[in-house]
């Protein structure tokens, strides 16, 4: 099958980039979007789920309903990509495109991190977020770690999301004086580009008794403890881990990636091969990995789409700025607004968490359901 454009991934990146050149081009837009999931799920839905906000079920958005003029969605599973023919295997067929554009995420890797186990203790996967939300229920007495196996993994913030929710669930279900929490992360405060965000997560996290453990990273999980890549052991009764991230074995194995993952123009998107970009967290950018950024991007080959197919040439720009909501516990939500390719360095500005975030967040979500859906 030929597509004038071909979307591999229908996640934040991928619906976004269809939608817009939807709307832009409408039939002329010609663009097969493919995903092998049968429903989207939003990142931070996962912390819902496991802390017993809502139901799997209830945050899942079925593709079915996509219905957008110049877009068709195919549910089926990507085998092989040829980057330099844009030529595409699936379980179902071959496609072939003008321009690749590959938003495939970034999958799991726990082979490296011994007792991690994908659907069982970690909270990155919609699987693993409902076996942990049972786990968390059964939960009054021991020793809670949160555990970061390695960087870069997506949303930054999350884990720290994951600290605070807990000790609000602790105390809710009255046994928070029988259980400790402590949050291991490789990186060296908890939001590195924002030390405003990184000081008032490491306040939250001292007046809760949360224990913090910075610069290490989860190397292994047995019964009852957790090793760290220093060799040291914690007590652990209750583990919520973030697997090791990795690029999709199918993009590793098309030679696209350096390092684990494609590298790309940060500007532009465009990968080393003509007429094939990468979108979001399956790409090295320079930005963390996470939806809002993913989302930019899009926005980005999605102008330099629309001009060359209406022009037959013209490049978007990629500005690399993301505002991240982080759950505070109580209902109480803050942002962090930063920016990440303008200068030698990223930087970013912290908003407190308050009543009016907490609604300017419902309204992310909602207003991307509503557009893309
Ligand atoms: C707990 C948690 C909280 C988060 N909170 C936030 C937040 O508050 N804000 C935020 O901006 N981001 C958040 N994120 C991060 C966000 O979810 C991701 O960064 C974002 O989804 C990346 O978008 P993407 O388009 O690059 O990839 P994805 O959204 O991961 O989409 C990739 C798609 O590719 C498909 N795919 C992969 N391999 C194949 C294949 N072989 N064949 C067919 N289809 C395939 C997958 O099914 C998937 O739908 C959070 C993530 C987690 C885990």
């Amino acid at each position: 099958m030929h597509s004038r454009v071909l979307i591999l991934g229908a996640g934040f990146g991928g619906l976004e980039l269809a939608t817009i050149l939807s709307d832009e081009l409408g039939e002329d837009a010609g663009v097969t979007l493919i995903d092998e999931a049968e429903a989207f799920v939003f990142g931070y839905a996962k912390l819902d789920v496991m802390f017993g906000r809502t139901s799997p079920e209830s945050v899942r958005l079925p593709y079915a309903e996509i219905d957008k003029p110049g877009v068709s969605f195919r549910r089926e599973t990507i085998t092989a990509i040829d980057p330099e023919q844009r030529r595409v295997t699936t379980n179902a067929g071959v496609h072939e495109a003008e321009h690749l554009v590959v938003a495939l995420g970034a999958g799991y890797d726990v082979d490296v991190t011994p007792g991690v186990i994908l659907g069982e203790n970690e909270f990155y996967s919609v699987p693993g977020a409902e076996k942990l939300a049972a786990a968390i229920a059964g939960f009054d007495e021991g020793n809670a770690v949160i555990g970061v196996c390695d960087a870069p993994f997506k949303c930054p913030p999350a884990p720290s999301e994951a600290c605070l929710l807990l000790h609000d669930h602790l105390v809710r279900s009255g046994c928070r004086d029988r259980c400790t929490i402590t949050f291991v992360l490789p990186l060296p405060s908890p939001v590195p580009p924002s030390p405003a965000t990184s000081e008032a997560l490491l306040e939250a996290f001292a007046e809760r008794d949360i224990r913090f453990v910075p610069g290490r990273r989860l190397a292994s999980a047995g019964e009852g403890a957790i090793a760290l890549d220093d060799g040291s052991e914690l007590p652990c009764d209750l583990l919520l881990a973030v697997p090791r991230h990795v690029a999709p074995e199918v993009v590793r194995a098309a030679g696209m990636t350096e390092d684990g993952y494609v590298p790309v123009e940060s500007r532009t998107l465009r990968t080393g091969y003509e007429n094939v970009y990468a979108c979001g967290d399956v790409a090295t950018v320079g930005v963390p990995k996470a939806g809002v950024f993913a989302e930019g991007a899009a926005r980005s080959i999605a102008t330099t789409l629309v001009a060359t197919i209406r022009d037959g040439d013209g490049d978007g720009f990629y500005d690399g700025l993301g505002s991240c909501y982080i759950e505070f516990g109580a209902g109480q939500v803050g942002r962090v607004d930063v920016d990440f390719l303008s200068g030698p360095k990223p930087t970013g500005t912290f908003q407190a968490p308050s009543d009016a975030l907490a609604a300017e967040k419902e309204e992310f979500g909602s207003s991307r359901r509503a557009r893309w859906f």
